[in-house]
């Protein structure tokens, strides 16, 4: 089984990073993809299958919160899991994402362990109906 997954981050090298730590906690990661803000997101889960989302909070055009925002208020798209990564850490921004329907948050720095482990609980608590 191997996950497709999109990643989005207005720093390409910290989609770099993303990317380098799920490989290296031997995350099974499928096809990928990649933007750099919440509208390329939607595009990029319009054009393409997608199991599992990383999404940064702070990004220009659409931030994390406002894409959670439109992902919801998608009915073929809306139970797609959400784990938030990001240097953000207010509480307040990270309840409200939480409340918005994220699946998940991973504070930056983090080690390739907490991010294969964080979305391994994400996976494995979907519930296989809404595939
Ligand atoms: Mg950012």
């Amino acid at each position: 089984m191997s996950l497709d997954v999109l990643l989005v981050d207005d720093s390409a090298v910290v989609r770099k990073v993303l990317l380098r730590a799920l490989r290296q906690a031997e995350f099974p990661v499928g096809s990928v993809h990649e933007a750099g803000d919440g509208v390329e997101a939607l595009a990029q889960l319009h054009a393409h299958h997608v199991d599992l989302i990383l999404c940064d909070i702070n990004m220009p055009n659409m931030d994390g919160l406002e894409f959670l925002r439109h992902l919801r208020a998608e009915p073929v798209l809306k139970s797609l899991p959400v784990v938030l990564v990001s240097r953000e850490s207010s509480q307040a921004v990270v309840l409200e994402a939480l409340r918005l329907g994220a699946a998940g948050y991973v504070r930056i720095p983090f080690t390739p362990e907490q991010i294969k482990s964080k979305l391994l609980s994400v996976v494995s608590t979907q519930d296989p109906a809404d595939n």
